[in-house]
C-alpha cells in the first residue's frame, strides 16, 4: 500500500499535470513567437571533405523567448507539428533561408547550397510545391541552391510522396534524406524516390571509433549511396579521427561541431572572410 503512489494505477499525477501545462504554455508562447519576432535562423556549415571548402549550410531554427530563454527545436517543433503552427513557422524559415542565401550570392560569396528541414505536416500540405515556388520567385534564389531535408518516415507516410518529390526535383531543387538509417524503412524507396543526398545520422557517426559495427554501417552506407549515384553527408562530426575515417571512405561532405556549431548569418559573414580549413 505504501508503494501505491509510485507504482499504483493512478491515471493522473501531479507530474502529468505539469507536463500538460508546460506544453500548453509552450503552445501559447509559440502562437505569439512569430509576430513578436522571437525566431531566428542559424546556419551550420557543411564541408567538402576532399577540398576542405564550404559547400553548403543547414538552416536551423532558434526560439529565444524573452522570459524563458532559448527553447530547443527538439522541444517546440513537435508541438508546432501537433498544432499545425509548423506550416507558418516552416514557411518563415524557408523564406528567411532562401533570402539569406540570395543575399550572400549577391554579395559575391561563392554560391552555397542551403538545406532546409521539412517536417511531416509541411510535406503533406497540399500547396507545398506552390509555396516553395512563390518563395523562390520572391527571393530570386536559383532553385539549384536549395535543398530540402526529408526523413524516411515523412516520405513513407505521405500519399503521393513520389509525385511531390518529382515536382520539386523538376523545379531544380535538391532533396536529401535526413537521419538516414534511423527510420526503420525498407531500402527500396531509394530506387523510386528522386533523391540526391543521404545524410548519415549522428548516432552512427559519433560511434565510428568505439563501435566497429557503426563503422561498418557508415562504410556500407557510403558505398551503397555511391553505387546509387547519391551524395553522402555525415552529420555530427566532432573529432578529427571521425573526419579522417570519412575521408578515407570517400564520404563527400561532413557537418558537425568539429567544423562549426550552427551560427548566425552575421557569424557566417566572418567565416566567409576567414574560410574554414580542414
Ligand atoms: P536535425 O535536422 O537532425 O539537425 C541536426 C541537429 O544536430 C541540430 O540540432 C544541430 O545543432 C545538432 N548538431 C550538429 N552538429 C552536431 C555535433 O557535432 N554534435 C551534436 N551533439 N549535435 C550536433 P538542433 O538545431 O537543436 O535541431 C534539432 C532538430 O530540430 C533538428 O534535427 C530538426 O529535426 C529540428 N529542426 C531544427 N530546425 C528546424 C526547422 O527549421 N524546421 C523543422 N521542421 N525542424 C527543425
Ligand atoms: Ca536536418
Ligand atoms: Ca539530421
Ligand atoms: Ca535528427
Amino acid at each position: 500500500v505504501k508503494e501505491q503512489g509510485k507504482n499504483g494505477f493512478q491515471f493522473y499525477t501531479p507530474e502529468m499535470n505539469e507536463i500538460v501545462s508546460k506544453k500548453m504554455k509552450l503552445e501559447i508562447g509559440l502562437r505569439k513567437a512569430q509576430e513578436r519576432n522571437e525566431f531566428r535562423v542559424v546556419y551550420q556549415p557543411q564541408i567538402d571533405v576532399t577540398t576542405g571548402s564550404l559547400s553548403g549550410v543547414e538552416a536551423l531554427i532558434r526560439w529565444h523567448h524573452p522570459e524563458w530563454g532559448t527553447i530547443s527545436p527538439a522541444e517546440f517543433i513537435p508541438i508546432a507539428e501537433e498544432t499545425g503552427l509548423i506550416l507558418q513557422i516552416g514557411e518563415w524559415v524557408l523564406h528567411e533561408a532562401c533570402l539569406q542565401n540570395k543575399k550572400w550570392q549577391d554579395e559575391g560569396q561563392p554560391p552555397l547550397r542551403m538545406s532546409v528541414n521539412i517536417s511531416s505536416r509541411q510535406f503533406q500540405q497540399s500547396d507545398l510545391v506552390e509555396m516553395i515556388q512563390r518563395i523562390l520567385s520572391s527571393t530570386g534564389l536559383d532553385p539549384a541552391y536549395l535543398e530540402l531535408e526529408l526523413t524516411e518516415s515523412i516520405i513513407q507516410d505521405s500519399k503521393h510522396a513520389v509525385t511531390k518529390m518529382q515536382q520539386l526535383k523538376d523545379m531544380g531543387i535538391h532533396l536529401s534524406i535526413d537521419d538516414f538509417g534511423t527510420g526503420y524503412s525498407s531500402l527500396s524507396y531509394l530506387k523510386t524516390f528522386p533523391i540526391n543526398t543521404l545524410k548519415i545520422d549522428r548516432s552512427f557517426t559519433s560511434n565510428i571509433y568505439n563501435d566497429p559495427k557503426d563503422a561498418s554501417l557508415v562504410e556500407t552506407i557510403i558505398h551503397m549511396a555511391h553505387n546509387l549515384d547519391l551524395k553522402v553527408i555525415a552529420e555530427g562530426v566532432e573529432t578529427r579521427e571521425q573526419l579522417q575515417f570519412l575521408q578515407q571512405r570517400h564520404c563527400n561532405e561532413a557537418q558537425g561541431y568539429f567544423f562549426s556549431q550552427p551560427i548566425s548569418a552575421h557569424e557566417m559573414d566572418e567565416l566567409f572572410k576567414n574560410q574554414i580549413e580542414v
